[in-house]
């Protein structure tokens, strides 16, 4: 994956260990984990102002502000890896790689279980 991307999240992290309160040092893990919500919270917002879906705000908000929110879910989320665990760039390729060989396997067709729906035992049909 991109190294100059994870470099960038690498700075963000060491910003965020040298800033963090003393208070919350012991459960850095925790808070940067919980950050996702906070930001997820923020583009499913700029969502519902893009799409003027809250008649008493109307729209509110661009696709531009989505976008930008989507990202800082995603940066959050490299953050947070990156808290997590030293190889984060590493652990998030090999899921990346995993999630696509479930439904996309190298010279095959996906996997029936590939097809189910979460909690179902029947396969979707083609
Ligand atoms: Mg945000």
């Amino acid at each position: 994956m991109d190294e100059a991307l994870w470099r960038q999240v690498e700075r963000l992290r060491e910003w965020l260990d040298a800033e963090t309160t003393p208070a919350l040092a012991d459960n850095v893990k925790l808070w940067r984990v919980l950050k996702i919500g906070e930001e997820f919270g923020e583009v499913s917002e700029a969502l519902h102002g893009a799409m003027g879906a809250n008649p008493r705000k109307g729209e509110s908000h661009t696709w531009d502000d989505v976008n930008k929110e989507l990202c800082d879910v995603i940066v959050t989320s490299m953050v947070a890896l990156a808290t997590c665990t030293p190889n984060a760039a590493g652990v998030l390729e090999e899921r990346v790689r995993q999630l696509v060989d479930r439904v996309l396997p190298e010279g095959g067709e996906p996997a029936d279980h590939a097809r189910e729906t979460p909690g179902s035992l029947t396969p979707i049909p083609r």
